[in-house]
């Protein structure tokens, strides 16, 4: 007999149906007095006792911290002081900072490490009376696409229990998916918001390079990571990143903030590169909502970006090199696990060894490479050339569109165990999402149909990539492609 429990539709829990529910939904019945905060609180706290052991998406639930959060929002609404997040139950990756609290970045090295401090985007969200359930599963120190990378086990795709969810933030997005929260905060360095949320039916914004502060999140590619909202619809990832940009003081290359203007008609289509290593379903699902959106008064523009294909492979040597120096920290001596040993030397050595897992220690490999001198001219200075032609091919394409259409991930979320032992294989699951951080500009996913698996029927997602600063052109589009897939 399976032991699987199937979320069944719809989800009533505490009395509210929150099958559906959206940020926005929730504010209004919050404010409206249909239910407390604490009551939705509790509809979450359910639903996670009763599908976490399953999904695995939550590594540690706060229910305690949660029910007196909810209280302090309620006491804020009943004052009439709520602002846009009061109330709303939040799941937060397991690579942000949360003061008092473990975060481990789903790594041996760090199960026990305790914040010492708030992420800034956690302290702007306290400030808003959220409530946090706890904290999600990962692919170790957000390297990977499936949450196999863990060290506390696979997350399970709330869709088919037998398939990832994605990843890196694979916890964030399963637990949106299976309503164990109303959205998420996760983190993309190469598409880890994106390519979760198209495997699991979900929008994920990753902003402009420096629209969020990165105070407090861990570092894997501090010239590529971002945090961002991974929520149900466009409406909820606006309300979300709206409340958490802005310039930070703690982070030098944080922006001031800007206005999210709703606009823009015209898509360029990059279509060769599109010919090849694309599941054919997917594609004609791209085609489809292409077509859709042209029929909806859309300008759909075939462009010519010369420098893509390069994209994958100049991402895996920057982001390793990036790696490398950034996870030196764990020594044994810093922070978290320390290995017993008898010199310095092996202390490192040992304490590496054991706390890393395998594609934490294939990146730093790959990372020192191509860092040391002899090598660095060959391909971390090559890599960062081609960085800068992607870049060019990007900011010529916004000369004439306003954003540029991919699909979010070649193929739909594939079986646990698929593509473990085959890193490659892996990596080319990034190959349409790597772009956009290495040139900085933000990207969305957002649901753009299903494909037929095993009688199952998966999401996928359609991606738009604007300028710089444009997310207001991106949450345009994407509620665009929300209202042709109703
Ligand atoms: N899957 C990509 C990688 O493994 C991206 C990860 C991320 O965005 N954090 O590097």
């Amino acid at each position: 007999m399976s032991n699987q429990k199937k979320i069944q539709s719809p989800i009533i829990s505490h009395g509210i149906d929150i099958t559906h529910l959206t940020i926005a939904g929730a504010r209004r019945a919050l404010d409206s007095n249909e239910y407390t905060a604490l009551d939705l609180t509790e509809a979450y706290l359910a639903q996670i006792a009763e599908h976490n052991l399953i999904l695995n998406a939550y590594l540690e639930v706060w229910e305690d911290s949660a029910r007196a959060e909810a209280r302090a929002a309620d006491e804020m609404i009943a004052r009439g002081k709520q602002k846009a997040l009061t109330g709303i139950p939040l799941a937060i990756k397991d690579n942000i900072l949360i003061q008092g609290r473990v975060a481990s970045s789903a790594s041996k090295i760090l199960q026990k490490y305790r914040a010492v401090y708030n992420a800034t985007v956690i302290e702007t969200l306290k400030a808003q009376g959220v409530v946090f359930l706890g904290r999600t599963n990962m692919d170790e120190f957000a390297m990977g696409s499936s949450t196999e990378n863990s060290a506390y086990g696979v997350t399970k795709n709330p869709i088919d229990t037998t398939r990832v969810p994605g990843g890196s933030s694979g916890g964030s997005a399963a637990a949106v998916a299976g309503s164990l929260a109303l959205a998420a905060l996760g983190s993309d360095t190469g598409g880890s918001i994106r390519q979760p949320a198209s495997h699991c039916g979900l929008v994920g914004l990753k902003p402009t390079y420096g629209a969020v502060s990165r105070y407090g999140l861990m570092p894997m590619g501090s010239s590529l990571d971002q945090i961002g909202p991974l929520t149900r619809t466009a409406e909820d990832a606006e309300i979300l990143f709206a409340a958490i940009a802005g310039h930070d003081p703690h982070d030098s290359t944080s922006l001031p903030s800007y206005a999210i203007e709703k606009k823009g008609k015209k898509i360029g289509v990059p279509r060769s590169f599109l010919s090849e290593g694309i599941d054919p379903d997917v594609l004609s699902c791209f085609n489809d909502t292409l077509q859709k959106l042209a029929r909806s008064g859309y300008d759909i523009i075939d462009i010519d970006m010369p420098h893509l294909p390069y994209a994958l492979s100049v991402y895996y040597v920057i982001c390793p090199a990036e790696v490398s120096t950034n996870l030196a920290r764990y020594d044994g001596i810093r922070y978290g696990y320390s290995a017993q040993a008898d010199t310095l030397l092996e202390g490192y050595m040992k304490t590496r060894g054991e706390g890393f897992g395998p594609e934490v220690r294939r990146r730093i490999l790959i990372g020192t490479f191509v860092l040391s001198s002899g090598y660095a001219d060959a391909y971390y200075r090559k890599a960062r050339s081609v960085r800068a032609l992607i870049r060019k091919d990007f900011s010529s394409a916004f000369e004439t569109v306003d954003a540029i259409a991919l699909p979010t991930a070649p193929n739909p979320a594939f079986k646990i165990g698929e593509k473990a032992s085959d890193p490659l294989a892996m990596y080319l699951e990034d190959i349409f999402s790597v772009t956009a951080n290495l040139a900085g500009v933000p990207g969305i996913s957002v649901p753009m149909g299903t494909v037929a698996r095993d009688g199952v029927q998966l999401p996928v997602g359609f991606q738009l990539l604007s300028g710089w600063r444009e997310e207001g052109v991106l949450l345009s589009m994407a509620e665009a492609v929300e209202k042709l897939s109703q």
